[in-house]
């Protein structure tokens, strides 16, 4: 993280589109104290060029004085984009970057709702991961998500474990239950985020085997290379994962394993056409995040996706900040009027 970030506040961070906002910078610490023998000057970039209405002077710096210990601006922000303020300190002839603020402009529907950061995929030591469900959440707290669950293989019952940990104590985490769902002879797999009941759990049904065999042929016939029942059998997990009110997420669509991409492209494909998920995963796991990151750009560069999730699939909450660089965004309508969120 650039250490602007943690030693200023920048308020608001998030402005409305198409209007004059004023912004201050605020130094938190001692040691980042705008200093009364120093010089400041700030310069504004909007990031994708697109300023006409203001009029944007390009590679303007403007003078800054810091008045209480702040300095404070105001810049029309247009349209939807990111804008960088750049604040230099001047001593003399020597010029030094204080930091690289970053503001976001917003039209009147996102500026309304509240962000939310969250991860949706995650593992503890109940399958691959290596701490405790508990523990996991615990590290999502110190982190600063919003929201998570454990997505353990197969299982349910950890994301119930993590929950279970917190009961009685007052946090601002939302724990979510879920689960990673690995269906029989079938490569697929998907998150149940948030559903009521395990998928998992429904495989030994006689129930799963008569609904698969009529959806193989209600939904056939299927494209060259496309295995029938392994389709069939993710169609039938994301309408259950639904009927949970679960979302319904296609896991890691290019998890490359044993030199070979797993599910064969021609299922990723298909799926990907005929979009029975919510959503879909653009980073899954560390290992191959270059790998399946290119792919989904690709895919999104050539039609029209839905929903897409940054998901970190992490194994690890040790390494705390490492797995925020895969966490979702989610868009709230409003802010609840508690800061305690109950678990579902
Ligand atoms: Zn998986
Ligand atoms: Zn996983």
């Amino acid at each position: 993280m650039k250490p602007e970030i943690i030693y200023f506040s920048v308020t608001p961070r998030v402005v409305p589109a198409n209007a004059t906002s004023e912004i201050v910078i605020r130094p938190l610490f001692d040691h980042s104290a705008f200093r009364d023998d120093l010089d400041y000057e700030l310069a504004y970039f909007p990031s994708e060029e697109f300023a006409q209405r203001s009029g944007w002077p390009e590679n303007t710096r403007i003078r800054a004085k810091p008045e209480n210990g702040a300095i404070r601006f105001t810049q029309y922000f247009e349209a939807e984009q990111e804008h960088a303020i750049c604040l230099e300190s001047l001593n003399g002839e020597e010029r030094k970057q204080v930091g690289d603020f970053r503001v976001y402009s917003v039209e009147e529907d996102l500026y309304a709702r509240r962000a939310y950061k969250g991860d949706l995929h995650i593992h503890s030591s109940r399958s691959d991961g290596r701490e405790t469900p508990g523990y996991v959440a615990g590290a999502c707290r110190r982190i600063g998500l919003d929201f998570m669950a454990i997505t353990d293989h197969k299982q349910y019952g950890p994301s119930i474990e993590a929950q279970e940990a917190f009961r009685g104590v007052e946090h601002d985490l939302r724990i979510f239950r879920g689960e990673e769902v690995h269906p029989p002879n079938n490569p697929v797999h998907m998150i149940n985020f948030g559903g009521r009941f395990s998928v998992n759990d429904l495989f030994v049904s006689d129930e799963y085997r008569s609904d698969v065999a009529r959806l193989e042929r209600e939904l056939g016939p299927f494209p060259p290379g496309v295995d029938s029942y392994q389709y069939a059998s993710c169609a039938w997990c994301f309408n259950k994962i639904r009927e949970g009110g679960g979302l319904a997420i296609f896991c890691h669509p290019y998890w490359y394993t044993s030199h070979r991409y797993a599910p064969s492209g021609a299922i990723t494909t298909h799926l990907f056409e005929t979009q029975p998920f919510d959503a879909y995963e653009i980073i899954g796991g560390k290992r191959n995040r270059t790998r399946s990151k290119s792919r989904v750009t690709t895919r999104n560069a050539q039609r029209e996706s839905p929903f897409r999730l940054l998901a970190s699939a992490t194994h690890t909450a040790a390494s705390g900040t490492r797995s925020s660089a895969g966490t979702t965004r989610l868009f709230s309508r409003a802010r609840p009027s508690s800061l305690t969120l109950s678990a579902a």
